[in-house]
């Protein structure tokens, strides 16, 4: 997105890559426009690096790595203990940074960067986490054991909508685990990214250990290409995540790449009706249904509770605030940018063509003082089919839509057939139902009577189908596996029982 000349603030500060442990300007000649969602103000400008300038980033990386590689991992953690703290320490200007670039509110903020820091206290454990296996005597004399190295530099390229805690889903884990990182943050909401590779040296960081370069497609692609780039993380939409996945695999690297969602919520006929209402609009509206784990369907089993949940619903979304992002009364905030906004209020349009029942609409919702924003109001649909769009597609907005369907079997089937397979939820009081969802449910995460089931830090995050390219998810235990490489030593010392030369192959016998 380019700001119009008239637009354009002289005023507007520029924002730097990280390289090598200090900012670093950006020389490619390339800005990209950081806006302010609340008052659609120009905030900031951001350099877009050139291949040059994210080669430059990663043969720093590589220098740091041999160096980083070889430092104990309880040193390692120890970086990650004081990074906690300045985290901490730092936690309501890096919320108040996240808030006026993102647009999500303050107490919304906050929790996104509890959430990364709760990865950042299970880094600290990497002793623990990098211990491996070991077994006396495989064979005479002979001891076997795995090792679990660094794979080297590798990149991290994330979203908008987390601009903390998506880039803390990756690095904690990837620099304990000794290797040195490139992360190249969403280009919408960039500052974040900087504070954290400032907080880092802070903690002890060796420079060069970890390296910010701001971009976009030119940057992501120099990342994807370059040979010395062992591994990518990437959270994102679907499209680029395939395109993330089938290149940096092309071209040997690791790949796990994270896509879109259209996560559903099945409401049995026995559900807590307030409790589901409740959950629906915190989790459909909450960020503004910018969370790539917000509920952005719900499938009623029978009429009697769709009928009963949605009234509340709607009585619910009269009381909501949606307000500016400094607001410390407002539930909701506005969206990312107007192009983002326009695309959901176009949507809102299509499932009207449709033929959706459009229960409230939040196209016309005015925040006053806010005139320039870029609001959209909650808005819930009903009747929805599911052969339309805003059923199909991914909205990324405050949109609910809602299906109606006769048994527990018709939503199931919904649900498995939907091409998105991050989360789900379904909300019943009868356990062998739920038990019987979670076994039969094809998709990465799903909640009991819990509306956004992210797993907890210990746990790995990820979803199934069109929701992740690779084999690896998220954070967690999984990440251990993810950004190490596995070796396997076979060991026998003079002293131990020989046989003389051994033509066959060796044996337990
Ligand atoms: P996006 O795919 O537009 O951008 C993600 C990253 O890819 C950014 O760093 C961007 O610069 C880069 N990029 C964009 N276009 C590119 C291209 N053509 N070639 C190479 N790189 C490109 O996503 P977004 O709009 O920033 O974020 C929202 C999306 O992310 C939603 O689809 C959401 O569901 C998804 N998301 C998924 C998860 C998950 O865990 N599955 C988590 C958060 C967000």
């Amino acid at each position: 997105m380019t700001a119009s000349p008239a637009l354009r603030q002289a005023d507007v500060p520029s924002l730097a890559h990280w390289i090598g442990g200090k900012r670093a300007p950006g020389t490619s000649g390339r800005f990209g426009d950081v806006w302010t969602p609340a008052t659609g103000a120009l905030g900031a400008r951001v350099p877009l690096a050139s291949a040059a300038e994210v080669a430059r980033a990663v043969e720093v990386a590589k220098a740091a790595f041999p160096g980083w590689a070889a430092t104990i991992p309880l040193q390692r953690a120890r970086v990650m203990f004081r990074f906690k703290a300045l985290l901490e320490q730092h936690a309501s200007e890096i919320a108040a940074t996240i808030a006026r670039e993102h647009g999500k509110v303050l107490s919304d903020a906050a929790g996104e960067l509890t959430r990364g820091i709760e990865i950042v206290e299970y880094a600290c454990g990497a002793p623990q986490l990098l211990k491996s296996e070991f077994t006396e005597n495989v064979g005479s004399g002979i001891d076997a054991y795995t090792l679990r190295q660094p794979l080297g530099v590798v990149a991290g390229i994330t979203p908008f909508n987390f601009p903390a805690m998506v880039p803390m889903w990756m690095f904690p884990m990837a620099l304990v685990c000794g290797n040195s990182f490139v992360l190249k943050p969403s280009e919408r909401d960039p500052s974040t990214a900087l504070t954290l590779a400032a907080l880092l040296k802070e903690a002890g960081l060796p420079d060069g250990v970890f390296n910010v370069v701001n971009g976009d497609k030119e940057a992501v692609d120099a990342l994807l290409l370059h040979p010395d780039v062992r591994a990518v993380s990437f959270v994102g939409s679907t499209p680029i995540a395939r395109y993330i996945y089938t290149t940096g695999t092309a071209h040997g690297k690791r790949v796990q790449a994270l896509g879109g969602a259209k996560n559903h919520a099945v409401v049995m006929p026995d559900a807590d009706p307030e409790m589901v209402a409740d959950a629906l609009i915190g989790a459909a509206y909450g960020s503004a249904g910018e969370r790539c784990m917000a509920l952005s369907v719900s499938i009623f089993v029978g009429d009697r509770i769709a009928d009963d949940v949605l009234g509340r619903i709607k009585a619910k979304i009269g009381k909501m605030k949606v307000g500016a992002s400094d607001d410390r009364t407002a539930e909701m905030g506005p969206l990312v940018t107007a192009a983002h906004r326009d695309k959901v209020k176009g949507y809102i349009d299509t499932g009207v063509a449709e033929g959706a029942e459009l229960v409230v609409d939040g196209r016309g919702l005015e925040v006053p003082g806010y005139a320039d924003g870029y609001f959209v109001g909650p808005t819930l649909f009903d009747r929805v089919r599911p052969d339309m769009r805003i059923y199909t597609d991914e909205i990324f907005g405050p949109v609910l839509s809602t299906l109606r369907v006769g048994t527990y079997e018709e939503a199931l089937q919904l649900v498995n057939a939907h091409e998105f397979g991050n989360g789900v939820a379904i909300f019943t009081r009868d356990g062998d139902t739920a038990r019987d969802f979670a076994t039969r449910v094809e998709i990465g995460m799903v909640g009991v009577n819990v509306p956004i089931p992210v797993p907890v830090a210990y746990h790995s995050f990820g979803g199934w189908k069109a929701s992740l390219f690779g084999d690896h998810h998220i954070y967690g235990p999984e990440s251990v596996r993810f950004y190490t490489r596995q070796k396997a030593v076979t060991q026998r010392w003079p002293s131990g029982i020989r046989a003389g030369a051994e033509f066959m192959m060796p044996t337990s016998k």
